[in-house]
């Protein structure tokens, strides 16, 4: 259902490739891609139009990187931005937040107020906090839900903490939500307890009567940290339900459930663009373990759903140095390839994550890899090859030809290798000239880009 969005963008870029900046007609085209991307993935309609524009202006203008084709730049530029809009550092976005995490140094009890539409998850989540306050924050919680509309919600909270042995508020029948939120926190700190987690009811639609619950619970409690529960299978909805529940309580975070699930992550943009709030947990099953710290980048993957191309476009700006690449090409195509070639090249694979990073990432590399690991051609004959080339002199490496025997036992000796890989790299140089020689007769680099094209 969803297709690749850097292939279909492929088709949009076709005539950009070789060299210059993004021009802003082709970023456009290349945002309706995006478009549909987002809205597949449940990307709240106002939301994606707003993102893009603020991607479009971003992208306009940048460079084109030679290693890549545009297409897998501007979902680079998009991948950033979206890694930034869910609240992470798009330099290392699989790092969870800043800010992550719940804020518990106040004076206890610590009240977490928790809220959302019925069937979002709140009570699962009040249960795997209150578990996971007491494992990682080495604190004591309480639980209390202040469920009354729902038959036997109280009791479903009751069951969830005797399963993570977590203390529940004893239930009394009749009290309302207010006066049970009360009596919590007298309970709470009576005893001691760090933190009082508050369940509380959900409706299945936003509605005035579940608004006014929740405000006045939330001013008798005045808790730290209000979490927005919601399901991130929730679609065009969630932009409604994030900013009812913004304008009557004070959030200070939001927590997505169903992670596990086929969510395509959508809902969290959505979330984060609307509450402004950041997103701190992400549940992942119905277990009471099943909660992690919300992963912008893993989000932002899933959104655009097209794994590798973010790495491959990143390690190529990283380190492909534009002139190397430059004088590479251009000695190719004059068929000159010395030894001094074939370092720059050998450097390059290895900056790029060494051999089977970069023939797994390539489409249509498959049999290369194969071929590789066949030849035992690992990334530590890279650091050898680049050795021995080292540790020529500059007449050896313009002009192989004059390797003796002489000179060959001169430089296994200075590379720390010996005669017989240094003959191998010797050997290896020559195929590739001669297989260099060929891709010339076929046309040149072109008519190799267009093979794997
Ligand atoms: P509430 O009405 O908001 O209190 O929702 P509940 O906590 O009762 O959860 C409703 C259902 O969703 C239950 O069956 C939970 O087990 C399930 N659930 C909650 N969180 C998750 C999650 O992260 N992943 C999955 N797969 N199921 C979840
Ligand atoms: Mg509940």
């Amino acid at each position: 259902m969803f297709d690749n969005l850097s292939d279909r963008l492929g088709g949009v870029f076709d005539k950009l490739k070789g060299r210059g900046a993004l021009k802003e007609q082709d970023v456009r085209d290349a945002m309706r891609e995006v478009r549909i991307a987002l809205l597949e993935a449940d990307v709240a309609l106002p939301v994606a139009r707003r993102f893009i524009d603020a991607v479009t202006e971003k992208a306009v203008g940048q460079e084109v990187l030679k290693a890549v084709s545009p297409g897998q730049q501007v979902v680079k530029i998009v991948h950033d931005e979206l890694v930034r809009t869910l609240g992470g550092d798009p330099d290392d976005p699989q790092s969870s937040m800043a800010g992550e995490g719940l804020i518990l140094e106040a004076k206890p009890p610590v009240v977490i107020m928790m809220v959302g539409l019925q069937g979002s998850g709140k009570t699962t989540t009040t249960a795997k906090l209150g578990k996971l306050i007491r494992e990682k924050h080495g604190k004591k919680a309480m639980m209390a839900s202040l469920d009354v509309n729902r038959p036997a919600a109280q009791e479903q909270l009751a069951v969830l903490g005797e399963q993570v042995d977590i203390a529940t508020l004893p239930i009394v029948a009749g009290q309302q939500p207010v006066d049970i939120a009360r009596r919590a926190m007298e309970s709470a700190r009576l005893q001691n307890f760090d933190v009082l987690l508050l369940d509380t009811a959900g409706r299945l639609h936003v509605d005035a009567a579940l608004m006014a619950e929740m405000k006045a619970v939330s001013q008798v409690s005045t808790p730290t940290e209000v979490l927005l529960v919601v399901d991130s299978l929730t679609g065009q909805d969630a932009v409604n339900v994030a900013k009812s529940f913004t304008d009557e309580v004070p959030l200070t975070g939001v927590v997505l459930t169903r992670m596990d699930g086929d969510a395509r992550g959508g809902a969290a943009l959505s979330m984060r663009a609307v509450t402004g709030k950041p997103i701190k947990f992400a549940g992942t099953g119905e277990k009471l373990d099943a909660i992690e710290p919300f992963r912008p980048g893993s989000v932002a993957d899933r959104i655009l759903g097209m794994g590798d191309v973010v790495s491959l476009v990143e390690k190529a700006a990283a380190t492909i140095k534009e002139e190397e690449a430059e004088q590479l090409a251009k000695n190719f195509e004059k068929g000159k390839f010395d030894l001094n070639d074939l370092r720059m090249q050998l450097k390059q694979m290895q900056n790029m994550g060494g051999l089977g990073m970069l023939a797994g990432m390539m489409p249509g590399m498959k049999k290369a890899k194969a071929a590789m690991a066949a030849s035992n051609m690992d990334d530590k004959v890279l650091v050898h090859m680049d050795a021995i080339i080292g540790s020529m002199t500059a007449k050896e490496r313009a002009h192989p030809g004059v390797m003796n025997a002489k000179r060959k036992k001169r430089v296994a000796a200075g590379s720390g290798t010996d005669v017989q890989t240094v003959n191998k790299l010797l050997k290896m140089h020559q195929e590739m000239g001669r297989a260099m020689k060929q891709i010339k007769k076929m046309g040149g680099l072109k008519g190799l880009a267009a093979m794997f094209g």
